[in-house]
């Protein structure tokens, strides 16, 4: 084997074991079949540069330089389905036959300045697109996602500078080849890895999501809500600055579902969730499903008044949502809260400040339900 014979083996071997990489992946629940093209794209490019490993005749370096376009328009369809954008098939297509006819044609007639032409006009038109994608259309964009659209963008200017250059300068072109055969299976790398580690990223980043999360209603979890109140604790004695908690239970609950079963129970959980979330948009803030039917929210730098105005805002929020409930005296769904307040180290820890809130919580419901109570 020659060193150029070894050159084309490695890199063939690189871009096969992407291809495998991929097969591993699985999109994201409900996502579209983008990693089967990714594993397409990588498999042709194995077979475009292990071909060249053998002494070839023409007809396989034109399957070569048309697996190389499958790569190039492979890694865009799979561009478009990755960042959820409707694939402009017809186009698409278009220009990956353009592109290989182009290209076969060139390498037919051995025409190596026409067949890098070609290249400069196409691989930096796909890799414009796939780093557009990546960076203007991906909803949620991972750090991966940045550096595979930035070596694309890399890859275009490289080429279509290469392509000027062999025009404008044949010298300087020349001292670019060396470097031109170490950027291709470098790019293979970062665009491969970078692609699917986004992938992994993307599972993290939900990961963490779900379990911060409570799955019925959408708020924070009593993890969430644990870590929240042990890091706002810290920070407002930190600071000496005030920390309010709110408290707020479903009235009559237990009834309501016994009435009208659990589903609706579950629905008017969601309803009263969004109701708070409504409420509470201040940054730093956080509403929890402490459990059940019971909910805290947790508001640092707020003192008891604002606690207290927010609170009854909740609870005449809540009634004005008129959900009818036959076995409460007023008719509909309502809710109390129970306020308490850490201010100038008036509670030693936050059991003590739970429990005060919970008492607060618990006045309000003695005293009628529907309303709010503060602690002193
Ligand atoms: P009070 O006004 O004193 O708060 O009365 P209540 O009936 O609301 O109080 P209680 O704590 O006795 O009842 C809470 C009920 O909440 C009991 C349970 O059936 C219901 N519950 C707790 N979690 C869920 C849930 O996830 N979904 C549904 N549908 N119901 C739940
Ligand atoms: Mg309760
Ligand atoms: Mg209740």
């Amino acid at each position: 084997m020659t060193a150029e014979q070894a050159y084309f083996f490695t890199v063939a071997l690189i871009n096969l074991v992407l291809a495998f990489s991929g097969a591993r992946i699985k999109d994201p629940e409900g996502k579209q079949k983008s990693i089967l093209f990714f594993t397409i794209a990588f498999t042709a490019n194995f077979l475009s540069w292990f071909l060249y490993v053998f002494e070839i005749g023409i007809v396989l370096k034109i399957v070569s330089a048309i697996l190389s376009s499958v790569f190039i328009w492979g890694l865009v369809i799979f561009s478009y389905k990755r960042c959820e954008y409707s694939l402009p098939l017809t186009l698409v297509t278009a220009m990956f036959v353009i592109n290989s006819l182009a290209l076969g044609y060139f390498t037919y007639v051995a025409n190596f300045n026409g067949a890098l032409h070609v290249s400069a006009l196409f691989v930096p038109l796909a890799f414009c697109i796939i780093g557009y994608l990546f960076i203007n259309v991906k909803k949620h964009r991972n750090p991966s996602d940045i550096v595979l659209a930035y070596a694309c963008f890399f890859m275009a200017a490289g080429l279509a500078a290469r392509s000027a250059l062999l025009e404008l300068s044949p010298e300087l072109f020349s001292a670019t080849i060396i470097s031109s055969q170490v950027i291709w299976p470098v790019f293979s790398v970062i665009s491969g890895v970078f692609a699917l580690l986004s992938f992994t990223e993307e599972a993290q980043f939900k990961l963490k999501e779900e379990s911060n999360t409570d799955q019925l209603t959408g708020l924070a979890n009593r993890r969430n809500m644990d870590f929240t109140l042990n890091k706002e604790w810290a920070r407002a004695i930190r600071h000496a600055r005030p920390l309010a908690l709110v408290m707020l239970d479903v009235d009559f609950f237990k009834k309501y579902n016994d009435h009208l079963g659990h589903q609706a129970g579950d629905e008017c959980l969601k309803t009263v969730a969004k109701t708070l979330l409504q409420k509470i948009h201040r940054p730093g803030d956080l509403v929890a499903r402490y459990g059940g039917e019971e909910f805290l929210l947790i508001l640092p730098d707020t003192d008891g008044f604002t606690a207290q105005h927010l609170a009854e805002e909740i609870c005449a929020s809540v009634a004005g949502l008129a959900i009818p409930h036959k076995h409460s005296p007023v008719g509909i769904i309502t809710i109390s809260a129970g306020s308490a307040v850490l201010a100038k180290n008036n509670h030693t820890d936050i059991g003590g400040l739970l429990r005060a809130a919970d008492s607060a919580l618990y006045e309000a419901k003695q005293n009628g339900r529907n309303q709010s109570q503060l602690a002193i």
